[in-house]
Parts: structure tokens; sequence; C-alpha cells
């Protein structure tokens, strides 16, 4: 059996995985990634607090030309011809699709002499004695002091770390589409954010790859017929879509950052509901953190810990305003109208609600 050894072990070929090697790269540490080939799709939004991070991490500039710039969040509904309300987010809110925030991360760390990066998955870990073992899908065994789990919420890192109880846990399927431009959906690539609010579903979708492609995301039982039957002239442009299935986890789960020597990092640490565009800015900054207390302290231990306790800080905060953001985009009938008339009679509450997470002055 082939034996190695590097001080850091990243599972995970997601995002998360790309960012803590990165972190690592820039902090000269010797690591081996693992990062399994996989077609990474759609895209994300990235509010004010996730183009923070990015700055704070230093890899604005690498992500700058795949950025698309957002004016607007439209919040609407089927039955009025008039929005809601509308959100200025004409400073700082970007999209961006997955692959290009992946293989930019990916290409600059490339070839430098601290990091090996490998394609296979993770089939085992053992931790003891301030040691720990992994065991490759080729049968490699790879040793190392610390092992960062960036291998989202399903993954071996996190359930070696997090006791769950299985049977509270909401699986939810939603769709997601990726549609392109054409002569007859061209109205819908104006540069917002476009969330619809229906009776418990909601579609929300936006514009991406300077503006060649949509990415939409449909919510709710029901949600295609109601939308496919609805008279309104934009909704009727998804009629033949091809949406996919996504699963995403519903549940409220406590944030982790570290078990003995394993660092958790991305969804690996704090599941979420993408309700609110938080999950990758949440990654952004656990990155940004982690390498700012890496580079204050030469001791990988003492910096971890500070980095769990920095992280845990604020994450419990947007986890929670998460959840609720998918409460109330699930209302129907009465609680559906009330909120409706809220928002439509200038209820400050959504300002001050964006303030908080986006805001200048606001730290998560
Ligand atoms: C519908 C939807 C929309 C979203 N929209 C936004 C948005 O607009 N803005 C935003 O900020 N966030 C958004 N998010 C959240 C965001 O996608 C995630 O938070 C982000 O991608 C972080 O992913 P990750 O790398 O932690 O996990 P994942 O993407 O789950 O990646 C985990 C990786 O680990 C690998 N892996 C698993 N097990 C092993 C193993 N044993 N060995 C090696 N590798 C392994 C997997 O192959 C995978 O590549 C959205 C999420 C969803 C579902």
């Amino acid at each position: 059996m082939k034996e190695n050894t590097s001080k850091v072990i990243i599972i995970g070929g997601g995002i998360a995985g790309a960012i803590a090697a990165y972190v690592c790269v820039k902090s000269n540490i010797n690591t081996i990634w693992f990062s399994p080939k996989s077609e990474v799709e759609g895209a994300m939004q990235m509010p004010p607090n996730s183009i923070r991070a990015l700055k704070k991490l230093g890899c604005f500039n690498l992500l700058k030309n795949f950025l698309t710039p957002i004016s607007m969040i439209r919040l609407r509904e089927t039955n009025l011809k008039q929005d809601l309300a509308n959100i200025d987010v004409s400073k700082n809110y970007f999209t961006i699709s997955r692959k290009d925030i992946f293989s930019s991360l990916k290409k600059s760390i490339d070839n430098n002499s601290k990091i090996e990066i490998n394609e296979d998955k993770i089939v085992s870990i053992e931790n003891k004695d301030g040691q720990s073992k992994c065991i490759s899908s080729s049968g490699e065994v790879i040793k190392s002091d610390f092992i960062i789990g960036a291998d989202g919420i399903n993954g071996i890192a996190r359930r070696l770390s997090c006791w769950t109880r299985s049977k509270n846990i909401d699986n939810k399927v939603i769709k997601r589409a990726e549609i392109k431009v054409n002569n007859k959906n061209r109205i819908l690539f104006q540069s917002s954010i476009n969330l619809w609010m229906g009776d418990g579903w909601h579609l929300v979708y936006y514009p991406h790859s300077k503006g060649k492609k949509l990415n939409a995301i449909l919510v709710g039982n029901n949600a295609i017929h109601q939308i496919n039957s609805s008279d309104n002239f934009e909704l009727g442009l998804f009629e033949n879509t091809n949406w996919q299935d996504v699963n995403i986890q519903n549940t409220i789960y406590f944030p982790k950052y570290i078990n003995s020597n394993i660092i958790l990092l991305g969804d690996a640490a704090h599941p979420m509901p993408p309700h609110l565009a938080q999950g990758a800015a949440q990654t952004f900054l656990d990155g940004a953190v982690l390498l700012d207390c890496l580079s204050k302290n030469d001791n990988i231990s003492s910096s971890v810990g500070n980095y769990s306790k920095l992280r845990l800080k604020s994450i419990k905060k947007v986890t929670n305003m998460s959840h609720f953001s998918g409460e109330v985009l699930k209302f129907s009938g009465l609680k559906k109208t009330i909120r409706n008339k809220l928002i439509l009679s200038g209820n400050v509450f959504i300002n001050d609600f964006m303030k908080n997470l986006w805001g200048e002055n606001s730290s998560l």
C-alpha cells in the first residue's frame, strides 16, 4: 500500500475545497487536496458581503472578469402589474457561474510546489492521537497533522465531526434550470434578480456569464404547474424549461468548525437553506478568517481554535436568517396575503434585514 504524508489534507472538490486550497497555498502549508472531478454546474448570487469576503481573501481580482453586475432585486407577484418592492443593489452585487469561480481559484494554485492535487475520493478517515490517516479510493494511505473537511453537507468529515438526529432531517427537492438567451426570452435577462412569490411557491432568476445565460431556481410543490398555468407573459417564457432536481436540506443544523484535528469549511461547517444566497458567501468568509488566523500565529492548532471562535459568532445568525427567509417565502393563503401587503406598503423590515446582512457596518 502506497503511503504519503502532508501537513494538511483537504477533502472536497467544490467551492469550499478550492477556497481551502487557496488559503493553504497562501499560508505556505504543505497540502494534498483531494478534489474528485465533477461537472460544476449553475451560477450563484454574490451579495455585498460575499464580495467583501473575496476582497479580504485577496482573490477578487481573479474573479472580477467573470462577474455580472446586478442593479436591483425585484420582488414580484403574479396578480400585480407593479413590483411588490425594488431593492437597489447597484453597488457590489454580482452573479457568477460556479465553473468560473472553481476554475479561476484552481488555476491560481495549479503548479504551486506547496500543493498536490489528487482526483481520488477519500473513503475513510482515522483520527488518533493528534494524527489523521486518510485512505483514498485508489488505496493510498495519507497521514497528516490536520484535515480540512470541505466535502459538503453529506461528507465524511462532517459526519465524523457532528451528531445529527436523522429523523429531523427535512430533505427537499427544488428545481434548477440554466437557460440561454434568445430573441424571444431576452426580457428575462435584465440586470436584476427577479423573485416571484406565489402561493406556497417561489421562483428566482438572474442573468450571469455576461448576460448570456439565466440561472433559475423554482421552489414549492406544484410550482411548475403554477407558473405554466399563469397568464403572466414573463412566467410563460419558462413553459418548455428543462428543470433539474436539486436536493437541499431544510433542517436547522448546528454549525461546527473543529473536531480535534478536523477543520470544517463551507457547507460541511454550516449547512443552510439557499434562500438568502449565503452558502458560498459564508464559505468565502470562512476562508478569509482562516487565512487571517493562520497569518497571525505559526501554531496551526491555535489558529484554527481562533478561526472556530470567530466564525461561530456570526454564522449562527446567518443560518437563522436563511431559515427565516425560507419560511417567509413558503407562505400561502392568508399569511401570503399579509406578507405581500406589508411589502407593498413599503414596510422598512426588508431593508433593515438586508442592511444587517450586507450593510457596510455588518460583520456577517
Ligand atoms: C439551489 C442553490 C442555490 C444556491 N445559491 C447560492 C447563491 O446564490 N449564493 C451563495 O453564496 N450560495 C448559494 N448556494 C450555496 C452554495 O452553493 C454552497 O454553499 C457552496 O457551493 C459551498 O459548497 P461546498 O464546496 O461547501 O459543498 P459542495 O458543493 O457540496 O461540495 C462538496 C464537494 O466535496 C466532494 N466530496 C464529497 N465527499 C468527498 C470525499 N469523500 N472525498 C473527496 N471529495 C468529496 C464532492 O464531490 C463535492 O465536490 C446555493 C445552494 C443551492 C443548493
